[in-house]
């Protein structure tokens, strides 16, 4: 159980940084199978997050926002707006959805350059 107040923030940056990451690399155009992966990966994300609490509410959110997997920018928008819903419940700052620009780039541009070599 991680009822420590410190873990459950940790892992909870940890999670956000995983998933703003995978939206901000999610293909520009994706197949039908691609969004369909994400949508399903974004509900099992929520269903097996591991602080109980935070799984409840966040199911509710995504009952009332389903994810967005049309395109890139669709899921990265949707995260933040997503994010900025947990964060308004928990009483912290509202991120500018506008300025997250290449806040989430992991450096792994090089993956894309051999992939289309
Ligand atoms: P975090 O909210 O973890 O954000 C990390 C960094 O992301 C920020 O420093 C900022 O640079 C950036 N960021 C902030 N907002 C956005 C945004 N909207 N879009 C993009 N980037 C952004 N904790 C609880 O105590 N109770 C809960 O019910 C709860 N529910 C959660 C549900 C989910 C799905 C997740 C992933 C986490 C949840 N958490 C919950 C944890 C909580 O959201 C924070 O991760 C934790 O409190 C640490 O907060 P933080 O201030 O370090 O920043």
């Amino acid at each position: 159980k991680l009822g420590n107040a410190t873990a459950k923030a940790e892992l909870g940056r940890a999670a956000w940084k995983v998933l703003h990451t995978t939206f901000a690399r999610f293909p520009v155009k994706p197949t039908k199978d691609e969004s369909e992966a994400l949508r399903q990966y974004v509900h099992l994300f929520q269903r097996l997050y591991p602080c109980g609490d935070c799984a409840e509410h966040f199911g509710k959110v995504l009952a009332k926002y389903p994810p967005q997997v049309s395109s890139r920018s669709a899921a990265a928008m949707w995260g933040c707006y997503v994010h900025n819903i947990v964060n308004k419940r928990l009483h912290k700052p509202e991120y500018d959805c506008e300025q997250i620009g290449d806040a989430y780039d992991c450096g792994c541009a090089d993956d894309e350059k051999k992939a289309s070599a």
